[in-house]
């Protein structure tokens, strides 16, 4: 067998990507029958670029997705792109810029001719990403938010929502992004506490000398003011009530009004009321029956209501209207004041909350059975905590806004009559106005929101709302897996939408993990400069190594600390496995691959060894069934590296040299059995290695790994005890051989060594042992004497089996020895009297930081110790 000596995970991950392909294992089909278990993707950004947190969402969901698999579900993984509405336009508006091109000098048609070029240029970057991620997806079913079918379930989703009453179109504050000139939903905005200035601004009373004052956070909204406010317990009220206050700059005559909402603690408890910019302001300007003041365009620039400021950018005027009201000597004064600040999550520009006609649906009655279903526990969170995170919104859920002012993506099906602005909800444009019988038609320049098609992902990729064979059979799926950021944009959206269309949960449990961040402890950004591209680690150690490592760093729902070096582990792993799985494949010949293993004929290290893959085969999938990937990760990774590779494949060597054929194919049968195994609960974490190993391993069938059947634990009347003595032997093959070394005894030397048993039944097994651990210490001999006289005379070490000692004279040169603990014991009583000497001097004492005088004290009981066992080891030779 040719098999090379090292691991080259290049040639073999395309390779291997290519074999899948070509066989179609990772194409899905309902007609196979059996148990359903099916994934829906979170559809990547369709211009999008595999970064870290795409990786670590993605290695879970196929861990899950090829478990699965081999344990007999009949699987699939969907996959498909999101349109990203905002961020997909951007995008494209960026590149027009370049060639100094706006969106609006092409016009809407063009613009989104140019937008579909754009997906079918960059559109399949990520689906290559992630085959070389080696994720299982089934690839022949790609979807795409704004393909036919998916289409055809937004519109039909919105006329039902629309004929229930649940979609309806209003004036309200909105985010809004002056930048992308589009209204943004409240998860669309990011908050950040942010230092800021608190503006107190003089009011002249009318008709008098005296102020009211006012505090605010945006001085350029007091151009919109229509009223003052004072919370009605307020004593002032009495004497301000019936007063007209005078709009600074503009002179616009303000009423003073009484309202609950006002907090008398904010700034001086009198608040300007701006119904146009401030989403309270505009309740109680409805309250107050006071028509808005809109002062601004859509881009953020001051508009004809701002007089003097009309043309100016809302900052700019900012600084001009404070520069003159500070020459009118009417601002009172500026305070520090911290504030969440929310800015737009495409852009990063601030966002300014706008009076807007929009469209909204409403929440409640959506929301009311998504809380409830979580509640009686059909929907699981993994970490639980993030259920309460779930019910918390919920029970303070908001209508949905979700008209775009963009151009990319699902177009409202809203059309008006132009002859009395009548409404009216059809996907073709009307013929004729149900109100007036009016035949001029406009349809609403608008589009969806991007959630507005992502939400229904689970339903609609399957092929709702046709009652399709995939619907049927995988619907509801079973695992979602996600970030924490899209809960509330995405999850809760969709179980409402699971809920009211097909009346059955999307999903039956959520997996939300955490953040990538740098080892650090920063969030992984582009602009930072701090970014691991997935791809330049997949080049330099693997697809395997990126997925293992990632894995299993990181435990259950925690934040992923990452830099480039902890991808060795992976990478390490991987070599072990290639490594040992070669040194197996090679010594195979004459192999029975007899599975029936005869428990009398085993040895202690073959019971060991059995019994250990059983353990494992059980913590694996238990593990995985509790979403604790890196707990099985480790479980998988200890077992191979240290038991199989560092003991048992150790003990198989001289079996499978020896002279004894009986020993031979039995211990060739168990580290075959074993290798499969092992290669089958790697195979989730690392497709490809495994795979490759795989082909190489002698079988009676011809299955592909990725489709065999997952380990069962075995059936064997294993005695416990024997597998639980082979550690200790262990333990104290462990302790000789630190004996060797500290005696500096060269590798080659063969020594003698003695052991006492603790007991009757250790004195059984060691004998029984007893050739074995003289070749694992590399000992002329190995003497289990029970009856010897607790022997002051040689280096020892206690261990669960007994007490291990090493005959040393007959096998050092003693002098030469003896002189170098010598020398040793002089240095450390040296150290040691000078940390005394430290340790006595008062001032030090008084004047030394604590944690300083421990550092030292900790120091004079290591040196004592240390210096102890010198002497000991020095009585030994002397
Ligand atoms: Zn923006
Ligand atoms: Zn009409």
């Amino acid at each position: 067998m040719d098999i090379p000596k090292q691991y080259n995970p290049k040639e073999v991950e395309g390779r291997i990507l290519d074999s899948w392909m070509k066989k179609g294992l990772l194409h899905s089909d309902p007609s196979r029958g059996g148990k359903p278990y099916c994934i829906a993707i979170p559809p990547p950004n369709v211009t999008g670029i595999l970064h870290m947190g795409h990786a670590l969402n993605n290695t879970i969901q196929d861990i899950l997705i090829r478990w699965k698999r081999m344990s007999g579900f009949n699987t699939l993984w969907v996959y498909g792109t999101d349109h990203a509405g905002i961020a997909t336009q951007n995008a494209v508006e960026k590149n027009l810029a370049k060639k100094g091109v706006s969106r609006k000098d092409l016009g809407r048609e063009k613009f989104i001719r140019k937008v579909w070029e754009w997906r079918e240029k960059h559109g399949n970057t990520i689906k290559e990403q992630l085959q070389k991620l080696g994720c299982s997806c089934d690839w022949e079913r790609e979807r795409f938010t704004m393909d036919e079918g998916l289409s055809k379930a937004v519109q039909e989703v919105f006329l039902r929502l629309y004929g229930k009453g649940y979609i309806y179109r209003g004036n309200y504050i909105v985010n809004w992004c002056p930048r992308c000139q589009t209204a943004l939903s409240e998860e669309e905005v990011s908050r950040t506490e942010q230092e800021g200035k608190l503006y107190y601004i003089k009011y002249p009373i009318k008709d008098s000398e005296d102020f009211v004052i006012v505090a605010t956070t945006r001085p350029e909204t007091m151009l919109g003011d229509v009223a003052v406010a004072l919370n009605p317990k307020d004593k002032r009220l009495k004497q301000l009530g019936e007063k007209v206050v005078v709009l600074p700059v503009l002179g616009r005559e303000l009423k003073v009004i009484a309202d609950e909402f006002v907090d008398p603690q904010f700034g001086t408890g009198i608040v300007k009321v701006t119904p146009a910019h401030d989403p309270n302001d505009f309740l109680m300007g409805q309250r107050h029956s006071l028509p808005p003041v809109n002062v601004m365009n859509e881009d953020g620039v001051m508009n004809e209501n701002a007089g003097p400021y009309e043309g100016l950018d809302r900052f700019l005027c900012r600084t001009k209207l404070l520069e003159d009201l500070d020459e009118q000597e009417l601002l009172e004064k500026v305070e520090r004041h911290t504030y969440a600040l929310g800015r737009c999550y495409r852009c990063d520009t601030i966002v300014e909350p706008r009076l807007s006609l929009q469209w909204f649906v409403r929440m409640k009655p959506l929301a009311e059975p998504a809380l409830k279903t979580v509640l009686e526990g059909k929907i699981k969170f993994h970490p639980k905590r993030w259920t309460k995170v779930y019910v918390n919104w919920m029970e303070n859920i908001r209508d949905w806004c979700i008209s775009r002012q963009i151009w990319w993506g699902h177009r409202l099906p809203i059309w008006y009559c132009r002859d009395c602005q009548e409404a009216i909800a059809s996907l073709e444009r009307p013929e004729s106005c149900p109100k007036c019988s009016g035949t001029d038609m406009r349809q609403d320049e608008d589009v969806l929101d991007t959630w507005f098609s992502s939400w229904l992902w689970p339903l609609s990729t399957l092929g709702w709302p046709s009652d399709s064979d995939d619907l049927r059979f995988y619907y509801p799926t079973d695992a979602l897996v996600t970030a924490q950021e899209i809960i509330f944009f995405w999850v809760a959206k969709m179980i409402m939408a699971g809920l009211e269309f097909v009346g059955d949960i999307p999903f039956r449990d959520v997996y939300i993990h955490g953040t990538v961040r740098d080892d650090s402890g920063t969030k992984m950004s582009k602009s930072l400069g701090n970014i691991i591209d997935p791809l330049e680690v997949i080049e330099e150690f693997g697809a395997d190594a990126l997925r293992f490592s990632i894995i299993a760093i990181t435990a259950q729902g925690q934040d992923v600390f990452l830099s480039k070096e902890k991808f060795e582990i992976g990478r390490n792993f991987a070599n072990k496995i290639w490594n040992a799985s070669r040194f197996v494949l090679l010594n195979l010949e004459g192999c029975s691959r007899n599975a029936e293993f005869d428990t009398d004929s085993l040895s202690s290290d073959d019971i060991y060894i059995l019994s250990k893959l059983n353990d494992t085969i059980g913590e694996v999938a238990a593990a995985l069934r509790k979403f604790r990937f890196n707990d099985a990760a480790s479980a998988i990774y200890d077992f191979f590296w240290h038991h199989y590779c560092d003991r048992y494949i150790e003990y198989a060597k001289a079996r499978l040299f020896g002279e004894s054929q009986e020993q031979k194919s039995r211990t060739q049968n168990v580290l075959y059995f074993v290798l499969s195994n092992s290669l089958k609960l790697l195979h989730p974490f690392m497709p490809f290695i495994t795979e490759a190993i795989w082909e190489l391993l002698p079988r009676d069938d011809e299955l592909p790994l990725m489709i065999s059947p997952w380990p069962k634990r075995l059936k064997l009347p294993f005695d416990k005890g024997v597998a639980e003595n082979v550690v200790k032997k262990y333990e104290l093959i462990r302790a000789g051989r630190n004996l060797r070394t500290e005696y500096n005894i060269p590798a080659g030397k063969k020594v003698r060594f003695t052991i006492k048993p603790s007991g009757e039944k250790e004195n059984h097994f060691l004998i029984q042992e007893r050739d074995n651990i003289a070749e694992m210490l590399r000992a002329s001999e190995v003497a289990v004497e029970m009856e010897r006289p607790s022997a002051k005379s040689a280096p020892s070490a206690i261990t669960a089996l007994g007490a291990i000692h090493l005959s040393l004279k007959a096998e050092i040169d003693v002098e030469a020895e003896a002189l170098r603990w010598r020398k040793q014991h002089q240095k450390v009583n040296g150290e040691l009297d000078r940390v005394k000497r430290k340790l006595e001097n008062r001032d030090f004492l008084e004047k030394a930081p604590p944690e300083v005088v421990q550092k030292e004290k900790d120091r004079l009981s290591a040196l004592t110790a240390r210096a102890e066992k010198i002497r000991k080891n020095l009585s030994f030779l002397e």
